[in-house]
């Protein structure tokens, strides 16, 4: 017999918004979060993003604000750290989901370039809940405007990618201003190294609750796809893009000057497609997420940072049209698809001569990347060294099925139906801003 919500003492105000949310059965990391949160264990959770990490630490904490604080004060009583802003948004606009039976909650979201006085009005008043990125969170609490001896949980999201950005300095000084009496619940994909410790640093006695990485795998299916050179793989991307299958789409890119240049190219070759990266004004990131959930764009491209929060369920298709830098991105990006329990394709690119890059994601994933070609359009150049041909399989004209994730030279003819409208809302406003001299770089938000 599987266990419900409700069997794990979660009460009705979020037992009803759970149902009117859609969610039928916790998912496995809820199931195993939630009673320990709720005892008041701290928590050390590894859960790759789509196993619904978030309900996982945002009921328990929603669940403390059902009753009132004991503490006088109106400073928060929950803290959710992101690396993000995107991933931030996506955590607020979940616990105001979690939370609508709730009209009492109050909850802000500080991130980067956002301006400042909605942050601080919203500061002004008590407050339940602060998801925030390192950066901006120290801002305000230089000004002094953020009194954490309310706070109960501490919640570190995606921890693992908060170090790698840099904000170790941050967290620990954002850790030191809260109370040691609080609840912390961690979240990473890994606890090697630096977070590990940094882990054990935070937490009192935590449990340990790990969930196996392959629980997704049967849901997104993974090609990769071998090209002799960027001319190669443009074609390869043009063959596939043709796919009728292709509901919404992710690209990303090793380079922010990449995925305006390749948004750029598909843009001008008929996709509504357009760019997101952590170069972008807060504004333009927002509008062009809001743009891809409500289907304006049918193409992302995407560096790794500025795709992180994303959940858009009807994105059908991932590609790594550059291998990630580090292994475990892989298992990120990809989790863009396949999302609320709906199947995606992954297809990876890598140039003949990026084996090792491959391996290390294989080594990572502790499993072989199923290779493929497409008829006609096979990389002539020679790996140098011994290629990783076991399962490797070729496309034909049989294979006549794009919701496997197959295509064939049939769906190149059929240009119109995989190109959608032209129509790329932000780039207009993206040149002009160019053109008249406004920066591009924001770097010093690009973190947060
Ligand atoms: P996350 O891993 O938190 O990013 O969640 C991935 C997706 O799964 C989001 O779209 C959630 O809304 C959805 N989700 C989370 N928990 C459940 C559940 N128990 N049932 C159905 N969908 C869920």
């Amino acid at each position: 017999m599987s266990l419900s919500f409700s069997d794990l003492k979660l009460q009705s105000p979020l037992l009803t918004a759970l149902a009117a949310a859609g969610y039928e059965q916790p998912t496995p990391v809820q199931l195993e979060s939630i009673p320990a949160a709720l005892a008041n264990h701290d928590l050390m959770v590894s859960a790759q993003t789509g196993s619904g990490k978030t309900a996982a630490f945002l009921l328990p904490t929603l669940q403390r604000m059902i009753k009132r604080s004991e503490k006088p004060g109106k400073g928060p009583r929950a803290l959710v750290l992101t690396p993000t802003r995107e991933l931030a948004q996506q955590v607020e606009k979940n616990a105001q989901i979690y939370g609508k039976n709730m009209p009492w909650l109050r909850s802000v979201t500080l991130v980067g370039g956002t301006s400042f006085g909605q942050q601080i009005r919203a500061l002004s008043r008590p407050i339940d809940l602060i998801v925030a990125t390192p950066g901006r969170l120290m801002d305000h609490m230089r000004q002094g405007r953020i009194d954490f001896s309310r706070l109960e949980v501490l919640t570190l999201d995606e921890a693992d990618r908060m170090l790698d950005m840099g904000f170790i300095d941050d967290i620990e000084t954002i850790v030191a201003a809260t109370p040691a009496e609080r609840q912390t619940l961690l979240f990473s994909a890994t606890w090697d190294g630096m977070v590990g410790k940094l882990a054990q640093k935070l937490t009192n006695q935590p449990e340990k609750i790990d969930i196996a990485r392959e629980e997704k795998q049967g849901k997104i299916d993974e090609h990769l796809l071998y090209c002799d050179d960027s001319r190669h793989k443009n074609r390869l991307l043009d063959f596939i893009l043709r796919d009728t299958s292709i509901d919404q789409a992710v690209i990303f890119t090793a380079t922010k000057a990449m995925s305006e240049q390749l948004a750029d190219r598909l843009y001008e070759n008929g996709f509504s497609a357009n760019c997101l990266h952590g170069d972008m004004p807060q504004g333009w990131r927002n509008r062009t997420l809001m743009d891809l959930r409500k289907g304006r764009i049918k193409i992302l491209v995407a560096t790794d940072v500025a795709a992180r929060g994303i959940d858009v369920p009807t994105i059908t298709h991932v590609i790594n049209y550059d291998l990630p830098k580090q292994a475990e991105d892989y298992v990120h990006r990809i989790g863009r698809t396949g999302r609320a329990g709906r199947t995606g394709l992954a297809i990876t690119f890598a140039e003949v001569n990026e084996y090792v890059k491959v391996h290390k994601i294989e080594r990572y994933l502790n499993r072989k990347l199923p290779e493929q070609t497409i008829d006609g359009m096979e990389p002539t150049r020679k790996r140098v060294s011994k290629p990783t041909g076991r399962g490797r399989r070729s496309f034909n004209n049989n294979s006549n099925n794009p919701k496997n994730g197959n295509w064939n030279n049939g769906n190149r003819r059929n240009n119109s139906a995989g190109s959608g409208q032209k129509h790329r809302p932000n780039q207009q406003n993206q040149a002009n801003r160019s053109r008249s001299g406004s920066p591009r770089s924001v770097s010093s938000q690009a973190k947060h």
